[in-house]
Order: C-alpha cells, then sequence, then structure tokens
C-alpha cells in the first residue's frame, strides 16, 4: 500500500486517493520525501520526511528520531557511494509499521554539452541563424544552467562561430561570445562576413505610465541591458551605423538623458539612459524591426495611504498538479500558498491597492502562462507567493526561515524591506535575500519578487504554515513589507 500511494503520489490522479489515505490511516506511518522507495541521488545526504502517531516511538536505521505533536518528522541521513538501505521503523501501543527505502548515492549528472569538444569555425566564418521563440536566453556558457547574459526575441538574427554540444556560440563583438541552444534556432547559410544591422531613426515618446526609446533597425540585433546606479545602459551588437551618433537627447519627464554612443570599431552601439528617480522596471522588446525599450515612469504615491491605486499583482506558487513541497503529513504547498494570497489580496484592497491573482484556485497555471498575465499587466509590483523546501545535501534545521529572491538589481531594497518586515512581524529566522533566477523573478517589469515565508519541511515551521492565524499574520506583514517600500520611495 505504501508502495502504491508513493509511487502514485506525483501523478494528478492520485491527488484523490492521496486524501483520502491521508484521513483513513492519520495514524499510520507515512513517508512524502524521498518520494520513490528506490532513488537515486547525488548529494551525500538526503533527508526522510514523514509522519506517524504522534506518540510513537520512531528509529530510523536504529536512530532514535523526535516525532513532533502532529506526527511529523524530518530526519537527515548521511549517505555511503552506491546503495544506502534506510529502514524505518514506527511503533505504538496499536501500531508497528517498518519500510525500507533504497537509496542510491551516484555520481553528479555532467551536461553533454560541457563534455563535447568545441568546434571552431574559420576567422570571419559564419553561420546566419535567426531565434525561434521569444524569451530564448544567451547564456555566458554552453550549459543550461549557466548565467543568462540576456534574452533573445524570435527573429533576432544571431551569428554563429563555433559549436558545443548541443550549443551554438554567438559572436556578439569580437571580444565577446555567448551560447545559445541549437534547436532554438533556424540556421541559414554560411558566410564569410558578418551581417551588420543600422538603424535609421531613435526616438523617445511617453504615455501615461511609460516613457518609450525606439530604435528603428534594418533587422533584430542581439541587445543587452544593464542596470547602473543612476538608470540603464543598453548595448546593441552587430551594427554599423546609428542614426543617433553622439546625440545627446536632453528630455523632459522622467528620462533625464539619453546619450547614444557613436558605433564602435567592434560594431556595437551603446544607450546611456540616466533617470530622473530610481528605476521602477523596464522591459524591450522587438515591433517589427523597432527595437522598443520601455521604462516604467515613477508612480503617484499617496503619502498618507502608500498603496492606493498601487497595482499588485500576487501569484500563489503551484498548483493543480504541481503540488510545491509537501510537508511531513502530506499538506501541500500549493494550498497554503493560495490561502496568504487570498487573505493578502484582502488587506491589500482594504488599503486601496487594486489586486490581480494568477490563480484564484486549485489550477495548474503553466508558469511562462503567469509571467504573460502579469507582463500584460500594468502592475507595479509582483509578488510570488511560496514555502520552502530543500534539495538533497542540506539540513532543514540548520537553514529554515524567511526568504525573499529577486533577480533584476532593481528589485533589491524591495525584496529586503520585505524580508525585514515578514521577519519582524512573525519572528521567523532571517533566511536572507539573495539573488535566485527563476522565472516568477525574472521579469524586469512589474518590480518582482518571490517571497519563501517559512519551510515545508522544518516541522516548526510547518506547524505555524498550517495555522490560519500565522497565515493572516503572514499576509498582513507582506502588506507592512509593500507599504514600508512605497513609503521610502516617496521623493521628500
Ligand atoms: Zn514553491
Amino acid at each position: 500500500m505504501k508502495n502504491i500511494y508513493n509511487i502514485l503520489k506525483n501523478s494528478c490522479a492520485a491527488v484523490l486517493l492521496l486524501f483520502l489515505s491521508n484521513v483513513a490511516d492519520a495514524d499510520a506511518l507515512q513517508i512524502v520525501y524521498p518520494k520513490t522507495m528506490n532513488t537515486d541521488i547525488s548529494a551525500a545526504s538526503t533527508f526522510i520526511i514523514g509522519s506517524t502517531a504522534p506518540d510513537a516511538k520512531l528509529k530510523i536505521n536504529d536512530i532514535d528520531v523526535k516525532v513532533h505533536d502532529n506526527g511529523s518528522f524530518v530526519q537527515v541521513v548521511t549517505l555511503s557511494d552506491g546503495k544506502n538501505e534506510i529502514k524505518i521503523d514506527s511503533q505504538d501501543t496499536q501500531n508497528h509499521d517498518t519500510v525500507t527505502y533504497i537509496i542510491n548515492r551516484v555520481p553528479p549528472k555532467i551536461s553533454e554539452s560541457a563534455q563535447a569538444a568545441l568546434e571552431e569555425f574559420a576567422p570571419d566564418e559564419f553561420i546566419y541563424a535567426t531565434v525561434l521563440n521569444n524569451n530564448t536566453p544567451l547564456r555566458a556558457q554552453p550549459d543550461e544552467y549557466a548565467k543568462r547574459l540576456t534574452h533573445l526575441d524570435k527573429n533576432t538574427v544571431l551569428m554563429i562561430n563555433g559549436k558545443k554540444g548541443d550549443y551554438y556560440r554567438v559572436s556578439l563583438s569580437p571580444a565577446e561570445n555567448a551560447w545559445v541552444k541549437a534547436d532554438c534556432v533556424i540556421k541559414y547559410s554560411t558566410i564569410n562576413q558578418k551581417m551588420l544591422a543600422s538603424a535609421s531613426r531613435v526616438s523617445l515618446s511617453e504615455d501615461r505610465l511609460y516613457n518609450y526609446i525606439k530604435t528603428d533597425l534594418s533587422f533584430q540585433i542581439p541587445f543587452k541591458i544593464v542596470e547602473t546606479d543612476n538608470g540603464l545602459t543598453m548595448e546593441l551588437y552587430n551594427i554599423e551605423k546609428n542614426a543617433a551618433d553622439t546625440l545627446l537627447f536632453e528630455t523632459t519627464g522622467d528620462v533625464k538623458s539619453l546619450t547614444v554612443n557613436s558605433v564602435s570599431p567592434d560594431k556595437t552601439s551603446t544607450y546611456y539612459i540616466e533617470l530622473k528617480d530610481k528605476l521602477w522596471g523596464y522591459r524591450a522588446y522587438y515591433d517589427d524591426n523597432t527595437l522598443v525599450l520601455k521604462i516604467r515612469k515613477v508612480p503617484d504615491i499617496d503619502k498618507e495611504k502608500p498603496l492606493k491605486n498601487i497595482t499588485i499583482f500576487l501569484d500563489a506558487g503551484h498548483g493543480g498538479c504541481d503540488t510545491g513541497a509537501i510537508g511531513p503529513t502530506g499538506q501541500k504547498e500549493k494550498d497554503i500558498n493560495l490561502d496568504v494570497v487570498k487573505k493578502l489580496k484582502k488587506v491589500l484592497e482594504d488599503e486601496g491597492a487594486k489586486v490581480l491573482l494568477t490563480r484564484e484556485d486549485d489550477t495548474n497555471i503553466p508558469l511562462y502562462d503567469r509571467v504573460k498575465m502579469i507582463q500584460d499587466s500594468d502592475a507595479l509590483i509582483s509578488l510570488s507567493i511560496h514555502a520552502n523546501a530543500l534539495a538533497d545535501g542540506a539540513d532543514p534545521y540548520v537553514k529554515h526561515g524567511t526568504s525573499v529572491f529577486y533577480y533584476n538589481r532593481e528589485s533589491v531594497e524591495l525584496a529586503k524591506t520585505m524580508r525585514d518586515e515578514i521577519i519582524k512581524k512573525l519572528g521567523t529566522k532571517d533566511d536572507g535575500v539573495g539573488l535566485y533566477s527563476l522565472v516568477m523573478t525574472r521579469p524586469s517589469m512589474p518590480l518582482s519578487v518571490l517571497i519563501e515565508v517559512a519551510y515545508m519541511i522544518h516541522p516548526e515551521e510547518y506547524k505555524l504554515l498550517l495555522d490560519e492565524n500565522f497565515r493572516q499574520k503572514a499576509a498582513e506583514s507582506i502588506r507592512d513589507g509593500l507599504t514600508e517600500y512605497l513609503l521610502r520611495s516617496v521623493k521628500p
């Protein structure tokens, strides 16, 4: 029964069965992690997470393990190379359950591309290719986990000058190469000279919420944007002529100045954008062959009621078949996230905020669909709400608490303020503010952070997450974080 339970647990069809089985044997030994009874792990340790009768005596490989008052237990187990047998034994007045898990410690997988030989093209020989889909990552190394340098729009023209495994090497300038997954591009012919674009017009415009810097190009070329102390720089690659060479735009509105550098000998053109206020979000994209850089204007913040008329997008992490982390007694992260989001929506609306949600019920919305919903809105801030878990190799008794993740520099202050206010109100351990490349943290507009309220796999924090009052306080602490952030952002 436990075997089937564990195998089925991750499939959608098993959700109802799982629910019923939880109710049926609430006091029997249940293991929620590892997810299967025979599993491969490359880390030096794993943890056994589950629940049993609160009064049970529990041993894992003959070592006594603490059972918390809701029956939860979490135990770190060190792994030897090869096969590890882990015997879990639970005994109370009524039941005696024993189950053995097999964990094979295997060497970490090395990606094929990392091992593959580099195919170097002849100097000045390039393959001309175009990008298949929007939001294609251009990476620093030929590896799916390597740093993202930028994202490419569909139809961007790339000059390929090498290959390694599944990746093409893309020439941005004589001094700078980057990597794109081979199946993300369409390859055309080999050419003996780089194709270079030219710009016929650079213009500035604005509407109620945004400033726009538009560059009309002969075709789409790669570009990269970097956040600076007072605005942004944007670098265009593989360009031979820019209409705005050395021209300085004195501007009104929120863009203080725009300087477009002459095309340099390495065939790049750099835009220096200085803003009057801090950066409130930006996004660059192609509209046909026009490169549009859209910059969020400074919002109107009411000092007395900072959240009034501010649009906030809330994302309850996971949903549907994607349960997120599972706590020791089988409760799912997706349900906790949704409840916190609903409570948060209420307290934000009470302060006059406009609140939008990626999901309002238990549905599984793909991550990039959530991002599209968020980016298509005019929201100022996006918060993705989660409850945390760890990967094998970590110790849940050491690493726990509240953490907030960001990706873009513009969101660092938001992340720190959220963390400060949440731990102040909830009394949770500070698990840090971190730069983390996640689908929900990567958007540069709206300002985006992901909040891990507490850990599903820390027995005490799990107990708190299951407490309605704690979730209400969590929602209020997040509201306080937003209020504080907006207040601090108002110029005196
Ligand atoms: Zn999550």
